[in-house]
């Protein structure tokens, strides 16, 4: 019988050492063999920069959590995207990337890849047909993410899949924001999935952690250098507390598209919001897709003000349980807005750039959803 989400992150992939209910947490770089012999056998561990059964707890998870056949973790969701791009992409390779993209895919993507002669097209994803017309003899890959971070913009991933598989494209997305609560994208076609595990897998905003998920054959051939190699591997540690993090998963992720459901619908009705970017609204233009991809939104909203900048800057500065930062999906409440963050090249003589300034983007916590509206209602009386 197949276990639900909840049972699987409770028991899936659990050591059993001593009984402990919470497996322990190998710290040892190094791991001893009985003879010249069992070493030369190669079995088993031998090094925790290439594997440590802290991780492979997390792994076997994190791969089943996602329908996938494996899973490596690395130190951060930047180091899974580094190791991934270096493995598949060749001098005279060309990429279709979504956009907007996360600032720091981009900055691998955009200006960097540059150097190594690889070419790289930034395509709304809304429009199938520039993705289908963006394709040359030499595109490699088509990497995206299952809905952007700052708009909250979706696409039709079937229509995707379907061009991709037409021209024999790999297709890499980064389902950090949608989460395995909500979407699994193996299921859909895609062949790698990446994470930044710092998000709401970990949940806790107490430790920076990254994976990658695919296919057995994909893994082995990524272990061998982009991860063995290069040098990425989470720290056991930092492994252990993802593992905590994700027992709790599915709960958090319930709670987290209840609140901000309530709150879109809040924004939405506040005659201070000019807008708000969130497509599980049913007035949303992207809705009918959302919710056929979707199981549920997870608490990432963004929301545009009639003014500019000063009216976003008022608004921010009186905001008592969001807190000012970077990042999102942990349990306390965050707001980001790009205005405070200064030129950001990827959208620079794109439509989105005049949005950029009055744009408000909040991560829903675990708090009261009545307090977060209160704070929210109040703050926007000075925008
Ligand atoms: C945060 C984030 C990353 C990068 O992850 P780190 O763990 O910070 O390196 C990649 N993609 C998305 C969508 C993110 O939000």
């Amino acid at each position: 019988m197949k276990a639900g989400f909840q049972t699987m992150l409770t028991h899936y992939g659990e050591e059993n050492i001593h009984g402990a209910v919470v497996p322990p947490i190998f710290l040892n770089s190094t791991f001893a063999h009985d003879s010249f012999e069992d070493f030369q056998a190669g079995q088993g561990y031998y090094y925790s920069r290439h594997s440590n059964p802290t991780l492979e707890v997390l792994e076997k998870k994190l791969a089943a959590m996602e329908c996938g056949e494996a899973a490596k973790v690395f130190a951060s969701g930047m180091a899974a995207i580094s190791a991934v791009l270096f493995h598949f992409l060749r001098q005279g390779d060309h990429v279709i990337c979504s956009t907007p993209t996360y600032g720091g895919t981009y900055g691998i993507l955009g200006p960097y890849m540059k150097k190594f002669g690889i070419s790289v097209d930034f395509i709304d994803f809304r429009d199938t047909e520039r993705v289908r017309a963006a394709i040359k003899p030499n595109t490699k890959l088509i990497a995206c993410e299952s809905y952007s971070t700052f708009f909250m913009e979706v696409f039709d991933v079937a229509a995707i899949i379907g061009i991709a598989k037409e021209h024999g494209l790999l297709t890499i997305v980064d389902n950090t924001c949608a989460s395995p609560a909500n979407f699994r994208p193996i299921e859909w076609g895609f062949d790698i999935v990446i994470h930044s595990a710092s998000k709401y897998l970990g949940g806790h905003s107490d430790v920076i952690a990254g994976v990658v998920i695919s296919s057995k054959e994909i893994m082995e051939s990524i272990e061998q250098i982009e991860y063995g190699i290069f040098g990425g591997a989470l720290g056991p540690f930092e492994a252990w507390l993802v593992t905590r993090g994700i027992r709790t998963f599915g709960l958090r992720m319930k709670q987290h598209a209840d609140s901000a459901l309530q709150i879109a619908k809040m924004l939405e009705e506040n005659s201070n919001v000019a807008r708000v970017n969130f497509p599980f609204l049913p007035s949303h233009e992207q809705h009918e897709l959302a919710k056929k991809q979707f199981d549920a939104p997870s608490g990432l909203i963004s929301f545009e003000l009639h003014g500019g900048k000063a009216s976003a800057a008022r608004v921010i500065n009186r905001l008592k349980y969001f807190k000012i930062g970077v990042s999102w999906g942990g349990f306390e409440s965050l707001v980001y807005s790009p205005g405070m963050h200064g030129e950001n090249e990827q959208f620079t003589g794109t439509p989105y750039e005049p949005r950029m300034e009055h744009l408000i983007r909040i991560s829903v916590g675990l708090e009261d959803p009545a307090d977060l509206m209160e704070d929210l209602r109040s703050a926007l009386e000075s925008a």
